[in-house]
């Protein structure tokens, strides 16, 4: 079958929005590598210009403080759309503003991406799938969502930021790409994030108790942040039929018990476990099918957990010893 690919200029100029995130940070770091030319769009609620201050100053660089829920007016060849709070901490403090990002945000980039024809990646989610009934999840799985719960802020938002992409692709034939990103972990992760790994990781370096939602049987795939971004960037680059949505995460599955015994070992920590109640609508088990992104991209991670435990380990370690981090969500 002919492909429908066509060959990208080398250097292109990239719009990621959410760039000064933990995976927006990473990415303008691979892109910036390969030679692009790229505006990083932030308005910094959870993200911070700690992250990409090595690329501030660079003149393939460009930062931009905006709030993708206003209009952006800018010339681009590609956007990847991140922007949005990953936590559900952060997520749930401010829920009408977490819906604007992802509904909102999504229709600006989508104009954008429309007016420039630009080709447009969007970060999805597992919790697509909410508190899935059929496991592994693959991309035919409709889900099992609350849409009136304190999760669906996030779940709902990302499932009709879906929709509109597929809506702008059969309607107006724009590139779309999306994709569902499983749990990822790693350096620039911020402690204060309320996500599992980097409560844990903090909790065993000061050796305080790690807190335990619920009894801990609950899973999670964990995803090094390294092959993640590999797999944005995969699934940017490849075929324009290629539109997903495909998971992108890393199928190895752990009870967050499991979790937290591999990280006390890790950390040689002398943390106690406590239990805390289990949120409201904590899936019960996640875990990617990724035949599809194994099949379109050729893509699989590499990183075993224990091995980017330890990285991200020495990342928080270090950090610590250097005396912190900014305060989230303080607009910096
Ligand atoms: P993050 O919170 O570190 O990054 C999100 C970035 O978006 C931050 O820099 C934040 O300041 C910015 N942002 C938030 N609202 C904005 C707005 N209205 N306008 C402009 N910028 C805004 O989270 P992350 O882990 O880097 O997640 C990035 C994306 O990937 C998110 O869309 C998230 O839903 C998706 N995702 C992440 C994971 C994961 O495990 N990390 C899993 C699934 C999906
Ligand atoms: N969790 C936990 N202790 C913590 C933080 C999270 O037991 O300190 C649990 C949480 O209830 C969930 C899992 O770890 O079952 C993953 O939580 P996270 O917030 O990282 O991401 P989620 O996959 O729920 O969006």
């Amino acid at each position: 079958m002919e492909s429908t690919r066509t060959s990208p200029p080398l250097r292109r100029r990239i719009l990621v929005t959410g760039g000064a995130g933990f995976l927006g940070s990473h990415l303008c770091d691979a892109l910036a590598r390969a030679g692009h030319d790229l505006l990083c769009v932030d308005n910094y609620y959870t993200g911070s210009k700690d992250n990409i201050a090595h690329l501030i100053g660079q003149p393939f660089f460009e930062l931009m403080r905006h709030d993708v829920t206003f209009p952006l007016y800018v010339e681009t060849d590609e956007i990847f759309n991140l922007a949005c709070p990953a936590s559900p901490i952060h997520y749930q403090f401010n829920p009408v503003q977490t819906i604007k990002t992802s509904v909102h945000g999504a229709i600006n980039m989508l104009g954008l991406a429309k007016r420039v024809r630009a080709k447009i990646l969007q970060a999805s989610t597992s919790e697509v799938y909410g508190d899935p009934t059929v496991h592994p999840q693959e991309e035919t799985y409709w889900g099992n969502t609350n849409p009136i719960g304190l999760r669906s802020c996030y779940d709902e938002g990302k499932r009709c930021a879906e929709t509109l992409f597929f809506d702008y692709h059969r309607q107006h034939h724009l590139k779309i790409k999306v994709a569902r990103i499983f749990n990822t972990y790693g350096p620039r992760m911020h402690p204060n994030d309320g996500r599992v790994v980097s409560n844990f990781i903090m909790q065993a370096l000061r050796n305080d108790p790690i807190t335990i939602y619920g009894a801990g049987s609950q899973t999670r795939s964990f995803c090094y942040v390294d092959d993640l971004i590999a797999g944005l960037i995969a699934l940017m680059d490849s075929p324009d039929d290629v539109s997903g949505p495909i998971n992108l995460g890393n199928p190895d599955e752990f009870t967050i018990a499991e979790l937290a015994a591999l990280i006390i070992e890790l950390t040689g920590s002398r943390s106690s476990l406590v239990r805390k109640p289990l949120p409201s609508d904590d899936p019960k088990q996640r875990c990617p099918d990724i035949a599809r992104a194994r099949q379109a991209l050729h893509w699989e991670p590499t990183v075993k957990l224990r091995q980017g435990l330890a990285k991200t380990i020495d990342y928080f370690d270090e950090q610590l010893k250097k005396g912190g981090w900014s305060a989230i969500g303080t607009g910096r």
